[in-house]
């Protein structure tokens, strides 16, 4: 069982292989080596109690990466210190810490916001996206994919410029990390969330975020997370909007893959590396050596029967071996008798 919102990837190729979103979604990754055979196969006329069953054959190994991805309808993006986690404590019951240092949020989180007309969504709160954020730098990077998800993103941006940078800036900043990261999540429908109204000086600074975000076709809320003005709006807003975004899917049905594991053939090599003691060596004494349970009679003979059908007893004669010679079997020495 893994939570919901786990996606599977190969880590050869880093696709996304499976996306367990839903309830009690199951996927088949990858298809297993022969399952081990339980008593009832071998229940023949002459062996009508049998008590030994073979043991399943380890399977072969995949690699993958289970990522936990956040199911959040709605997506904050920013700068540090915009006041990310500030509205999102006015939006929801969340309670993220609110400092006015960089990075105070140091883990996601996730908020349910209730409109006024009865719905609700989820939104998550990330760590602020710096410059460099998609090569890793900063703490950006490894929250990104919690948004990936996201029907809507809130570009919330500190419009008072309250850190002496241009907010025209940070937008396009943030933007340009968010394109490096995912072409897709560059694509994500935004809206821009001017906050700090309440400290605003500078009405240039908003006429200037509003210029663009009739240039790039974005809705615009003025807002103040800290005194609430504006705050409802944005949530009947948001709230209206994510009932007809679709759902972001998060990887192409056409990638899916459900890798199979090749049967190994049954191949052997014997040599005698001094008189009277013989190896046996190759996946198909190794595969039959797994399923067998040596200090169980019948699981004995059955190792017995398949050195017959594979043709090791019958190489073993013919290099010459004599009764009394040792037979080496992996890590097993057998006695040769006639
Ligand atoms: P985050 O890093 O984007 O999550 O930002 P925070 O929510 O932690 O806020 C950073 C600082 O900005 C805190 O000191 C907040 O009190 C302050 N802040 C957030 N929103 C507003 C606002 O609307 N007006 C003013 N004046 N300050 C705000
Ligand atoms: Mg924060």
């Amino acid at each position: 069982m893994v939570p919901k919102g786990t996606v599977v990837k190969d880590v050869e190729t880093g696709k996304v292989i499976a996306d367990l979103s839903e309830d009690g979604q199951i996927e088949l990754i990858l298809k297993g080596g022969k399952g081990g055979k339980g008593n009832v196969h071998f229940a023949t006329s002459t062996r009508q109690a049998p008590h030994f069953a073979i043991d399943g054959e380890k399977g072969k190994e995949k690699e993958i990466i289970l990522e936990l991805k956040l199911l959040a309808d709605v997506g904050l993006i920013g700068f540090p210190n915009v006041g990310k986690s500030t509205l999102i404590s006015k939006m929801s019951s969340a309670r993220p810490k609110i400092a006015d240092y960089h990075f105070t949020t140091i883990a996601p989180n996730l908020g349910v916001v209730k409109t006024q007309q009865g719905d609700s969504f989820v939104m998550a709160d990330i760590p602020g996206i710096i410059e460099g954020a998609s090569q890793g730098v900063g703490l950006g990077i490894q929250f990104l994919r919690h948004i990936e998800r996201t029907r809507l993103l809130l570009h919330v941006i500190d419009v008072a410029g309250t850190e002496g940078r241009n907010p025209l800036d940070d937008f396009n900043k943030v933007n340009e990390e968010l394109k490096k990261y995912s072409e897709k999540l560059g694509n994500r429908k935004q809206i821009i969330v001017a906050n700090k109204l309440d400290a605003l000086q500078d009405e240039e600074n908003m006429m200037a975020l509003e210029k663009l975000a009739k240039e790039n076709d974005m809705e615009i809320f003025k807002i103040s997370a800290v005194t609430g003005e504006g705050v409802n709006e944005l949530i009947n807003y948001v709230g209206k909007v994510v009932k007809v975004l679709p759902k972001e899917e998060i990887f192409d049905i056409e990638d899916r893959v459900i890798y199979t594991l090749e049967e190994d053939k049954d191949e052997f090599t014997i040599f005698e590396k001094k008189t009277g003691e013989f190896y046996v060596e190759g996946n198909a004494i190794e595969r039959i050596m797994r399923r067998v349970n040596i200090g169980d009679n019948e699981s004995f003979a059955y190792l017995q029967k398949m050195l017959k059908k594979l043709g090791i007893e019958e190489e073993l004669k013919s290099k010459g071996i004599k009764e009394g010679d040792t037979v080496h079997l992996l890590d097993w020495d057998f006695e040769w008798y006639e």
